[in-house]
């Protein structure tokens, strides 16, 4: 082995490893305006086709909402995006530039793709602060050490996020008093605490009163703009509140796509739901 090999070897190992350790410095190429890109993407179970050559394309800082109804393929579809599914076939990139399908899911969560479940999950003995500093805490990107007390800058942060998520009052209230709205607000902002660029909810607002799914709607709106916003919901007067552009998942593959009045006036979108 010449000298070069050597240290062709050492440097290709070299930048392997920066590569994975460095997940979380990883910036999407949104040149064009899009932050995803999901392309002839196909996954089967067992013979069965969840997702059938789908196409997908978000652009950068916007509101979209999947619907469809059950079995569409909507959950497999934000597991493939997360790494929890490997697809049969496809491409799905961050930007123009990387490749998600060559990354686990906890890489993928450090690049900058927050999901969201459809279960509240906040820690119900710490308070709505301490939920936020955990939050914080998990935040490669902010210095942080439990040990150590927050800097001004840290609190005003969380603060800035609690008032965003209309939770700014309930601060010191152990998350347990939480209504189920107030739940999902706290699991929203302790995400957007990880500033993902890219944001995944699964059906917010189901057991949410019509004046929280208002509320919802209005925080969503404010998180676009410095995220993109994926939704998947059930529920269409929420989907037709939110107001922004709507794609329609049919049998793993897209059936429609525009505003909520262009979609409902689909042909095609309308069989599938008095079909259902
Ligand atoms: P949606 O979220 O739109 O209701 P899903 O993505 O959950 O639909 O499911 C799409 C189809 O794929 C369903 O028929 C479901 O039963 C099937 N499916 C999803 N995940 C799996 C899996 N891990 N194994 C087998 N079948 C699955
Ligand atoms: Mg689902």
């Amino acid at each position: 082995m010449s000298g070069l090999d050597g240290l062709r070897n050492f440097t290709r190992r070299d930048r392997v490893f920066n590569f994975l350790v460095d997940a979380d410095e990883m910036v999407p190429d949104t040149s064009k305006g899009y932050i995803l890109y999901v392309e002839d993407l196909s996954v089967s179970f067992d013979g069965f086709k969840a997702i059938n050559d789908l196409n997908l394309y978000i652009r950068e800082g916007e509101l979209r909402c999947i619907i469809g109804p059950n079995g569409a393929g909507k959950t497999t579809l934000m597991d493939i995006i997360t790494g929890k599914t490997k697809p049969d076939k496809g491409s799905v990139f961050f930007g123009q530039d990387i490749d998600l399908l060559q990354f686990s899911e906890p890489e993928i969560a450090k690049i900058g793709i927050g999901r969201k479940f459809q279960k509240p999950t906040v820690f119900e003995q710490l308070t709505v602060f301490e939920n936020l500093e955990l939050a914080m805490a998990a935040n490669k990107r902010v210095w942080y050490t439990l040990s150590a007390v927050l800097t001004a800058e840290q609190i005003d942060r969380i603060d800035e996020i609690l008032v965003q998520a209309g939770l700014i009052e309930l601060k010191l209230v152990p998350a347990s008093m939480l209504s189920h709205g107030q739940k999902q607000w706290l699991e929203i902002a302790m995400l957007v605490m990880q500033e993902p660029r890219l944001l995944l909810v699964d059906e917010p607002v189901s057991g949410m009163t019509h004046q929280e799914m208002d509320k919802t709607a209005e925080l969503l709106h404010q998180l676009t703009g410095k995220h993109s916003v994926v939704v998947v919901e059930h529920d269409m007067d929420f989907v037709r509140s939110i107001a922004t552009d709507v794609t329609v998942l049919h049998q793993g593959s897209v059936l429609a796509e525009g505003s909520m009045d262009q979609v409902q006036a689909n042909p095609d979108v309308v069989s599938v739901y008095l079909g259902e």
